[in-house]
């Protein structure tokens, strides 16, 4: 049924860079296979689901968005494809994204744009557009996105879905295509909380293959989203990135959120979060560094694209790869390149870099002091609903300003979800963003699933 779906409306919404009906079918089989043989090991067997193309996938093309990576195959999997493949989801195929992930649009794909299946016209958010619009379009149930700076989340909020980004270290990174290591965490995108729990509980939890992935089990998600129970909670609104800028429709939808969660007797208080603000700044040195140096990988030998330059008999290696390089980046990638190359040069590097991890520790602070006072924060995912496509596309300034509350959560390492709120003034859906200490994602899918 989803393939037939996808065939029907994924011309018009091009949620999919590849499509693999054929390995989806058989894994589809195989599950009902296991379930008439009571093998079932998930209660997710035979549930089928798209990937990002950022996430490795044995024999399924992998490009994460760019040209540079055309027809790379990976010769292996990513743990999530591992625990995905294990626990019987057949895989649908391959989404698309903003290359590399850097964008809040999809638009920077190589591949073209996805359309926001709410109106064709409009962005799906991004950088995992591809992976929201598929959930929202009914096209797969579910979808694996990947968020450093809000990619799971700002693209769930505008098409009405639910995204959750895990506490850094609570999903293997092992296979994933690098942006900032440091931020970087894969997550579920979905239509309702639980889907999202009961997928977390797959893809989460220990690899020793991820130097940074947290030796402890999945916090008790599914349980938390089968309870929904906020009674006697404290919930901090963060007033600084909930009010000023954010559309009317979007602060009306928030305040209503909540009044319901005060109904449904949790504590409403406000914190205050005072480095958040600066959180944009910091990260777009922090992103552009980290992203420079792990795209330094694509070298014109080790993977995908090869260019000779023109007019040249017997070109360097250097040449190879600086032509290879020149035609396989998009804008936005050498953008953030030459950004991060100049954030982290040797007389730079104290007041760029250097400055920028002092504003990070500083909203790690502002986190530590909120969460003393709530169990929870909260405020609304995106300052706007879904705008137009094209919109901000050459003003990278206007397109990075509706990361502002996403990404401190990414700064700190905390868990992160959204979940739709009902529709903006335009009829377009707005997010409820719910910010929980990190390891507590439990917290996450008690309040979202309050909310439901
Ligand atoms: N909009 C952010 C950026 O462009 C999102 C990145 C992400 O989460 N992958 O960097």
């Amino acid at each position: 049924a989803h393939l037939d779906r996808i065939a029907e409306v994924d011309d018009a919404v091009h949620a999919f860079l590849h499509v693999d009906a054929e390995g989806a079918l058989a894994a589809a089989r195989a599950a009902d296979e296991a379930r008439a043989a009571g093998e079932s090991r998930s209660p997710l067997a035979g549930v089928p689901i798209a990937v990002k193309d950022i996430v490795a996938t044995k024999g399924l093309p992998t490009t994460a968005g760019s040209r540079i990576l055309q027809g790379w195959i990976p010769p292996y999997d990513a743990t999530i494809t591992t625990r995905l493949r294990a626990a019987g989801l057949p895989i649908l195929g391959k989404t698309n994204m903003d290359e590399f992930a850097m964008g809040s649009s999809t638009e920077h794909s190589a591949y073209g744009p996805t359309h926001n299946p709410w109106d064709l016209d409009r962005i799906p958010g991004g950088s995992g557009g591809g992976s929201s619009a598929a959930v929202a379009a009914f096209e797969a149930p579910l979808a694996i996105g990947t968020d450093t700076g809000g990619s799971i989340r700002q693209p769930a909020a505008v098409t009405g879905t639910v995204g959750t980004k895990p506490t850094y270290g609570g999903v293997s990174r092992y296979g994933l295509i690098a942006l900032a290591s440091s931020l970087d965490q894969a997550g579920p995108c979905t239509r309702s909380v639980l889907d999202a729990a009961l997928l977390h509980e797959i893809i989460g939890g220990h690899d020793e293959m991820d130097s940074t992935s947290i030796d402890a089990p999945v916090p008790g998600v599914v349980e938390a989203a089968r309870r929904g129970d906020v009674s006697g909670l404290r919930i901090g609104v963060v007033d600084e990135i909930s009010g000023e800028g954010f559309q009317s429709g979007v602060r009306a939808r928030f305040e209503e959120s909540l009044k319901l969660l005060e109904a449904r007797g949790a504590e409403i208080v406000h914190v205050a979060c005072p480095s958040f603000v600066k959180g944009l700044a910091a990260y777009y040195l922090i992103l552009p560094s980290e992203a420079s140096s792990n795209l330094a990988k694509f070298d014109a030998m080790r993977y995908g694209l090869r260019v000779g330059p023109q007019g040249v008999d017997s070109p360097s290696a250097e040449q190879v790869m600086a032509a290879t390089r020149d035609a396989g980046f998009g804008e936005e990638v050498k953008r953030r390149i030459i950004l991060g190359t100049y954030a982290l040069s040797a007389g730079y590097y104290d007041a760029y870099y250097g400055q920028a991890q002092k504003v990070r520790t500083l909203i790690a602070r502002d986190f530590a002091a909120a969460f003393e006072q709530a169990d929870v924060l909260v405020t609304p995912t995106a300052p706007t609903t879904a705008f137009k496509l094209g919109e901000k596309l050459e003003d990278p300034m206007a397109m990075y300003l509706n990361d502002v509350a996403t990404i401190p959560a990414n700064l700190a390492g905390v868990p992160g979800m959204s979940i739709p709120n009902g529709l903006a003034e335009d009829g377009l859906p707005s997010g409820f963003q719910i910010l929980a200490p990190a390891t507590r994602d439990d917290r996450l899918y008690e309040v979202g699933a309050a909310l439901e």
